[in-house]
């Protein structure tokens, strides 16, 4: 209740004055001066980039950035250090950090049409910054973030562990209201039209949104999506908006640039990258780094850039962690183990070397250690040395549940073995291609040409358009491929 009382005052406040003069606004909102605003997002932006990985493609980053500099400096707030990257994320989603830190994921970049519509998004984005969303919003998350499992695990002893999932989990817990997002939709399209771009492309962008939504189940859904008002409601409140910008200039003139932003998009990653890792049922295989692992069985699997994570659902403190020892201390693995551990501040219980899958040689220990608010947690851990790296892998469990789990701990860690060279060799991501539609073509023979790599519902949704609709004839559309 308290809440929306507040966030009243925020829409009350023209946005000028929340932009240009933040602390004489509503102090109750807690806006943090743009100093801090600037240094947040300085020290949140390598941790996010680390986390979610900056997509390896510099002329898709450059063409980002270019649009994304050319609305920041049409905005309230052109002086603020605005950077945009592409970041190495299958789902379709954009965020901002405050100070200025955009970022938009190549699933999304995938699922637009135009540049217009590019501009939409981060104008979008830009919006919650220049309104200052994002700070209101980080204020909000970094409290809600306290007590959340892995944080509460390994703080703060641990951090090599654990800075970027908590990074991770602040950003993911983003979230606006639903003035606020419907403020930024006006805001980005205004920025849009201001620059010279159709500010239907806002309304393209959440058409599409629109149908990502209905063709997915509500869990997990990116915060473009999961925060309401839905994305239906949103068009029909921007619809006044766009018709007011548009009439300012003839509907020639206005630049949608569609085959440049086309140009950007030819063999741009598209899905999950299976070389980075994937689910074999409960069977972990990573072709890159040449392993697999199974959890246990009905255990939680998230493969996170740095980290890969399973947990048993529905129960508290226990963790299975899977990592890149960075930096490996010691000239043998029972070296590397004590001054790994001991820098996170866990005291060894028991362990020998050992050999897993494939003659991998390993350091089994159990160890014993403290949160930092005292509770005591029990971690069977392997140092393993293999292709060239040390991972550890590590089960996490408070001392309360610690007997109760190390079967699944001791069970995974004995499950590690190297991958088959020649299958992984075989293992090649998506990428967008293009096609032309042939007549009497639906999208799903397209679909079917494509091997069954992507579903005709969601081929019809990156093309924008309708499921069930018929796809043009003789137009270009996206297509998926199997690339190297
Ligand atoms: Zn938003």
């Amino acid at each position: 209740m308290k809440r929306h009382i507040l966030i009243g005052g925020l829409a009350a406040c023209s946005l000028l004055a929340c932009a240009t003069n933040p602390v004489t606004g509503d102090r109750q909102l807690n806006f943090m001066s743009e100093a801090q605003e600037i240094q947040l997002g300085r020290e949140s932006d390598p941790q996010l980039r680390a986390e979610m990985g900056v997509y390896p493609d510099q002329a898709l980053q450059r063409y980002v950035e270019s649009v994304g500099m050319r609305l920041a400096k049409s905005s309230e707030r052109p002086d603020l250090p605005w950077q945009f990257a592409v970041v190495d994320v299958a789902a379709a989603n954009a965020f901002a950090v405050p100070g200025g830190f955009i970022y938009i994921t190549r699933g999304l970049l995938a699922h637009l049409d135009t540049e217009a519509e590019l501009a939409g998004v981060l104008g979008h984005e830009i919006g919650h910054v220049t309104a200052r969303h994002s700070a209101a919003a980080y204020t909000r998350s970094t409290m809600a973030t306290v007590g959340m499992l892995l944080t509460s695990l390994f703080a703060p002893k641990a951090k090599p562990y654990m800075g970027a999932v908590e990074a991770g989990l602040s950003i993911a817990l983003l979230k606006y209201d639903r003035t606020q997002e419907l403020q930024a939709d006006r805001l980005g399209a205004g920025y849009a039209a201001k620059v010279g771009w159709a500010p239907s492309g806002m309304s393209g962008v959440l058409e599409t949104l629109g149908r990502i939504s209905a063709a997915s189940d509500s869990r997990g859904l990116p915060n473009w999506l999961s925060t309401h008002p839905q994305p239906a409601d949103r068009l029909t409140k921007l619809a006044e908006t766009v018709r007011a910008l548009e009439s300012a200039r003839p509907s020639s003139e206005w630049e949608v640039n569609r085959e440049a932003y086309w140009r950007h998009l030819d063999g741009l990653l598209y899905g999950d990258n299976p070389r980075e890792g994937f689910l074999r049922g409960r069977e972990f295989v990573h072709p890159d780094m040449r392993f697999t692992v199974t959890f246990p069985d009905g255990w939680r699997v998230q493969n996170g850039r740095q980290q890969v994570t399973s947990a048993p659902p529905g129960i508290d403190g226990v963790v299975i962690l899977l990592q890149v020892v960075q930096n490996p201390q010691g000239a043998s693995l029972e070296r590397v183990a004590a001054a790994w551990m001991s820098q996170t501040g866990f005291q060894k219980v028991s362990g020998e070397s050992v050999r897993l899958g494939g003659g991998v040689p390993a350091y089994h220990g159990v160890y014993s250690g403290q949160t930092e608010n005292g509770a005591a947690v029990g971690v069977e851990a392997a140092h393993i040395s293999h292709a060239g790296r040390v991972f550890l892998l590590a089960g996490v469990a408070s001392q309360a549940r610690f007997a109760q789990v190390q079967p699944h701990f001791a069970r995974t860690i004995r499950s590690y073995s190297p991958a088959n060279e020649a299958e992984m060799a075989r293992v090649k991501p998506n990428r967008i291609a293009f096609a032309t539609v042939a007549s009497g073509d639906t999208w799903q023979s397209i679909a079917q040409r494509t091997g069954g790599l992507v579903p005709a519902g969601e081929l019809a949704i990156v093309n924008g358009h309708a499921p069930d609709s018929r796809p043009p004839v003789g137009r270009r559309i996206k297509t998926v491929t199997q690339g190297s």
